[in-house]
């Protein structure tokens, strides 16, 4: 890491603290749910605008972007924005602040490139929608944005430090159980009830949740369960999200997760169609220790708390794991000082509060000093693209 770059990256970002705060607090202020967030794709690619960026608006994807600056031949490295909110509890992920840090990254990234003719490369900046539900990286990734990337980096806010996370890999079910309607007191035994079928359903998957691995997850809701208590409910509806370390861990929960479904229809009678959604799954985070290690070095920070200790282990599930899967990738989390957890109201006021700014700030630089320090240094970009490869070799033969 060169000092001058670190400077520059410092100088760069405290200059414009006020500019990147307003960013974060402005979409914080204006929540969009997935693929409609064209309040922050606007603010983020003109930002981006102002600060000499070559932008694709709409790239690929309505509330996508891509913006670029090149000094010439050398590594393609992706700064990696999310900007999304959950419904109902806003920014409660915090994905304001990935934004924020992403820019301010980006931006800095930049100043250092023009400063020195030196360093070359591309720093190419990725406004990626639905990060929560909805996969915009997966979509991103198969329509091509991930080609002619060489590595990928975003941070991500929670209530510590993990800067080599457990990312769980995601696939969403939902179970439609048919049965027929009846009179539910004066002729009960014509009718078949589905939501019967539903809650044989939500029992199986808590039932089998004892015997899953502990990396493993399982949660459903009953969407549809009826319209009136004096009709036997014909149609109900179960959504169910299945997490595990690894695709083939999902693979084997899948499979038993299927036989719950099939269980729960035929005690009750009923027909059902189920729909996995492969498109969409999300895959498990692969943490490139080369990178990591860079970003951990740049933050200068202490080793982090160990999230165990806090009993965050493993965390959720994002799509940047699919990211990982393609390119040499981090997605380390940084502590904001809160005692909430992601997705609550307690995490959206932390979001917004000025107390989260510090840290986000110092994983932004941290994560442009990452990336400058692959322009400057071919040997370490070759080596995480080589961890790269053999941790997929790794994966797919086991
Ligand atoms: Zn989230
Ligand atoms: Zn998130």
């Amino acid at each position: 890491m060169s000092e001058n770059d670190s400077k520059i990256v410092r100088s760069v970002i405290d200059r414009e603290e006020l500019f990147l705060n307003s960013i974060s607090q402005n979409i914080w202020k204006n929540p969009e749910l997935k693929f409609e967030e064209v309040y922050a794709h606007n603010l983020l690619t003109d930002a981006l605008i102002k600060y000499g960026f070559e932008v694709h608006k709409n790239y690929l994807l309505q509330t996508a972007f891509r913006a670029e600056f090149s000094s010439g031949d050398g590594p393609s490295i992706a700064v990696i924005l999310e900007y999304d909110a959950l419904p109902g509890i806003g920014h409660a992920c915090g994905h304001n602040l990935i934004a924020e840090a992403g820019l301010a990254a980006a931006i800095s990234i930049k100043e250092a490139m023009e400063n020195d003719s030196k360093i070359k490369g591309k720093v190419v900046v990725l406004g990626t929608p639905a990060e929560e539900s909805g996969g915009g990286k997966v979509k991103l990734i198969k329509l091509g944005a991930f080609k002619n990337v060489d590595a990928a980096m975003m941070v991500h806010p929670l209530k510590a430090d993990w800067f080599n996370p457990i990312n769980l890999s995601r696939l969403a079910v939902s179970v439609d159980f048919r049965g027929k309607e009846s009179h539910a007191s004066a002729f009960p035994w014509e009718g078949i009830n589905a939501l019967d079928a539903a809650v044989n359903l939500y029992q199986n998957l808590g039932l089998l949740r004892q015997q899953m691995k502990p990396t493993c997850r399982l949660h459903a809701i009953i969407t549809k369960g009826g319209t009136a208590p004096n009709i036997i409910p014909a149609e109900s509806r179960v959504e169910i999200y299945c997490r595990a370390q690894s695709i083939k861990d999902l693979q084997v929960l899948r499979e038993k997760v299927e036989k719950c479904i099939v269980g729960a229809a035929i005690s009750a009678g009923c027909s059902y169609k189920a729909n996995f959604d492969e498109d969409n799954m999300y895959y498990d985070l692969v943490t490139n220790n080369t990178m990591c290690r860079l970003f951990e070095k740049n933050l200068g920070s202490k080793s982090p708390t160990d999230p165990a200790k806090l009993g965050i282990l493993p965390v959720g599930s994002t799509d940047m794991g699919n990211v990982s899967h393609v390119v040499p990738s981090i997605h380390p989390f940084y502590n904001i000082y809160t005692e909430a957890s992601n997705h609550t109201e307690e995490f959206t006021n932390a979001a917004g509060a000025p107390r989260a700014q510090p840290s986000t700030l110092n994983a932004a630089k941290a994560m442009a000093m990452t990336a400058l320090s692959l322009m400057r240094n071919p040997e370490k970009m070759a080596q995480a693209k080589e961890e790269f490869k053999i941790a997929m070799l790794i994966k797919n033969s086991s």
